[in-house]
């Protein structure tokens, strides 16, 4: 019996069968293969979409979100380091549900003398610590600073219930918040405020010695609502120390009340700028207003250091406006130097603005207020339009945290004023940062408390495209030919971490409290992953025009981890879910290398193994088609007077095709390469991503072909790929650009490169010297 058709598209089957006989072996040889697929969709992972979330990952058609409003009384005791704050709360519940009580979320009794939140370490003896850590720890009586809850009242002055868990106070209303009402209540309270520089908080002062003053950086500063959504009900994950925050937008109106000699700032528009301000400072401003490129200094050096040596005991009440933020933070100090300028975006005009101690000069008057109206310009280019009126950069040292509007910073030069490329880069980049933070998490609100690299992750990508565009746009600022030293987002940079002890890494998809390595975690792997997103397996054009998608789909809006996973995809056609579970949900990392590599040549004999195949089914030659074949050089398959021969002078079967099928021209047309190789490409590392190769031949000549990640998609362990050409293939180099993070680049290269190791290394460099 005929069993086929003399056609090509027979053939065509043949060879499919037969490849389809050897991934049968790879199954037996593991159990469960095709069923562990990493390119098997996220069904199980992700949560299942619905009205809220769309299966695009855009808002539902009965997406809902709460919001918060404050009108706030704010009194600051520069003396004693105290403060003191009224507020009224007015929460509309938008949500489909009725709410029997509300949790506020009072985030400085992480620092109340009964605090649990030290209590949690279990690490043992740390490698080192900080003299004021070590300090504050063990040689003195715990801080007293948490709050000091005066009243929770209702709109007619009536007490209200509440009860205090920890960082969190639920208030019990007296009939529950029903679906699309409004509920007001008041809210009395004082801290003592901590110095923030002894135990690492995020907010609190600095106290200057030579001079006596403070320099306030405030914010959890008040009783804020908790996140109420359909993905968390209420979100009541405790503040320990490392997930940050959960907000509700709103609009707020606060009245902050400091000593008459203060500049302060926050968030939000100045309501009473002629009122706070003296005269010179009005006519700067106006000048700063018009100045679009360079900053005006508001309040000079000279000025604050006469400032510093008195301490005014009248007061003025600074009244600030907010609409639509998730937070409110404010600094203030007599020691604060002010500049500012004035930046367009869009058709707007948007004001960067600096506040800085004089310690923090020649640095900070020169490079502060240039790179937030840069990273305004940045971020906006890839995101969307910056929207709120202002952006504030504020110098407190170690510091480095956002909020809507204004940011702390680090970056102190010497005493002399010198500074060495590490603070001044240091500087620049944790300003671009917090300025960044504007964007992910103020704007484009997620669950930080939740996941801290839906913020970190995404703000540290963009302030790594951010870095290197400052770079090319004031190359005057970094050293002479060189990039912007980006500290992360290179793939070279994540290797150490990713290649590192597994028993101390997370996946991506942690929570912030339960992760060692919250750097590498929550800020470099994700902004690398989403690099090399960018610039490997996408492309710029797609991936900025799904980044941007899910920037503008959720600004004003909290999204999940799957509404950006499910945008990306949405927007750009590009199936992602192995990129998402290979650098997101696992800890695995990416190993690819070139395994081994086989000549063959052009012949009509059917080679040892198609006899066997034939054997097994008893079939003859008679039984086939005409077909060609690929003899290894290195078996019995091999015939030496093939060797040098075109594909159509050593196949016969070849020739007659051609003559049957082709016209003359066609024939003159063909190419008939001379070098046929089967190169075996291996993964030990885990995760699939392009495989990326550069070939070499003897003619001096280079040819990069990149594989797509779906190579993978069959046997996650290796491939083998048919290679042909007219010359010989002199050398592979496998991620020749070390995009991929690549963890161990000795397996890279065919002919396999002498790598040197360390001692030999260290050997020769004794001898040079
Ligand atoms: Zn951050």
């Amino acid at each position: 019996m005929r069993l086929f058709k003399y056609t090509f598209a027979s053939l065509l089957f043949l060879v499919g069968a037969v490849s389809f006989a050897q991934e049968t072996e790879q199954q037996k040889r593991e159990p469960g293969h095709y069923n562990q697929s990493k390119f098997k969709q996220l069904y199980e992972e992700f949560a299942t979409p619905n009205n809220y979330r769309s299966a695009s990952g855009a808002p539902g058609p009965d997406y809902y979100q709460q919001q918060a409003d404050y009108v706030m009384d704010i009194t600051l005791d520069d003396k004693n380091a105290k403060i003191y704050g009224e507020e009224t709360i007015t929460y509309t519940n938008n949500s489909p549900d009725d709410l029997e009580y509300l949790w506020l979320q009072l985030d400085q009794n992480v620092r109340a003398k009964d605090s649990k939140a030290p209590l949690r370490n279990g690490g043992g003896v740390p490698l080192a610590e900080q003299p004021s850590s070590f300090a504050s720890q063990y040689m003195g009586e715990p801080f007293d600073g948490g709050f000091n809850i005066d009243y929770v009242k209702d709109a007619s002055g009536k007490a209200l219930p509440y009860t205090i868990n920890f960082t969190m106070m639920r208030v019990d209303i007296p009939t529950p918040l029903k679906s699309g009402e409004q509920y007001t209540f008041s809210v009395k309270w004082n801290y003592n405020i901590p110095d923030h520089t002894v135990n690492r908080a995020r907010s609190g002062y600095e106290y200057f010695p030579k001079d006596g003053n403070r320099a306030y950086v405030i914010a959890q500063f008040f009783p804020r609502m908790a996140v109420y959504s359909d993905v968390e009900g209420w979100q009541n994950h405790q503040f320990w120390g490392s997930g940050e925050f959960a907000l509700t937008f709103g609009n707020y109106e606060v009245d902050i009340t400091v000593p008459a000699d203060h500049i302060l700032d926050g968030t939000g528009v100045l309501q009473n700028r002629k009122e706070v301000y003296t005269k010179e400072m009005m006519q700067r401003y106006e000048k700063a207003t018009k100045s679009y490129d360079k900053p005006v200094i508001i309040v000079t050096q000279e000025e604050i250091e006469a400032a510093e040596k008195g301490f005014s005991n009248k007061t003025k009440t600074w009244k600030l406006k907010a609409e639509n933020v998730r937070d409110f933070a404010f600094a203030t100090s007599r020691k604060f130097i002010l500049d500012m300028q004035a930046v367009k975006i869009g058709n707007r005009d948007v004001m960067a603005v600096s506040m800085y101690p004089k310690e923090g000069n020649p640095l900070w008057e020169e490079y502060s207020t240039k790179v937030v109206a840069h990273t305004l310009r940045s971020y906006s280019a890839h995101t969307f339009d910056y929207p709120y009126p202002k952006a504030i950069s504020v110098h407190a040292k170690n510091q480095g945290m956002e909020y809507p509007m204004i940011c702390w910073n680090y970056g102190r030069p010497n005493e002399d004023g010198t500074y060495s490329d590490r603070v001044k880069y240091g500087m620049m980049s944790v300003i671009i940062h917090e300025v960044g933070h504007n964007f992910f998490p103020m704007i484009v609100n997620s669950d930080e408390r939740q996941w801290g690299w839906m913020d970190e992750g995404l703000d540290t990508f963009m302030q790594y495209m951010a870095e290197q565009e400052f770079g090319e746009a004031y190359p005057e600022a970094i050293a002479p030919n060189d990039k912007y030293p980006s500290r992360r987002g290179d793939p070279a940079k994540i290797v150490p971490y990713m290649s590192g002890d597994q028993s101390t890494i997370s996946p991506i998809m942690s929570n912030p409290e339960n992760v060692y390595q919250l750097g590498p975690n929550a800020y470099a792997k994700p902004a690398t992953a989403l690099n090399i997103l960018r610039e490997t397996v996408m492309g710029r054009e797609l991936f900025d025009h799904a980044f941007k998608t899910y920037a503008q789909r959720w600004m004003f809006k909290h999204p999940t981890p799957e509404d950006f996973f499910r945008t990306m995809e949405d927007a750009s056609a590009v199936d992602l879910d192995y990129f998402w579970r290979g650098w997101f949900y696992t800890t695995d990392y990416v190993d690819i290398g070139v395994k081994g590599i086989k000549k063959y040549y052009v012949t009509d004999k059917p080679t040892k193994k198609m006899q066997e195949y034939m054997a097994a089914r008893n079939m003859t030659e008679a039984d086939l088609p005409p077909l060609v074949y690929l003899a290894e050089e290195d078996s019995e398959d091999f015939d030496p007077n093939l060797k040098g021969k075109s594909p159509s002078e050593s196949s016969q079967t070849l020739k007659e095709f051609m003559m049957d099928n082709m016209t003359a021209e066609e024939r003159a047309a063909v190419k008939e390469p001379k070098y046929f190789y089967e190169i075996t490409y291996d993964k030990p590392g885990g995760i699939p991503m392009p495989l990326i190769v550069e070939y070499t031949y003897a003619d001096g000549t280079t040819k990069n072909i990149t594989y797509p990640a779906e190579i993978w998609r069959k046997n996650d362990d290796e491939v083998s790929i048919v290679v042909s050409s007219s010359t010989e293939l002199t050398g592979i180099v496998v991620d020749p650009k070390m995009e991929t993070a690549d963890i161990d680049t000795t397996n890279n290269s065919w002919p396999k490169k002498e790598e040197q190791n360390d001692f030999d290394q260290f050997k020769e460099n004794i001898k040079g010297k």
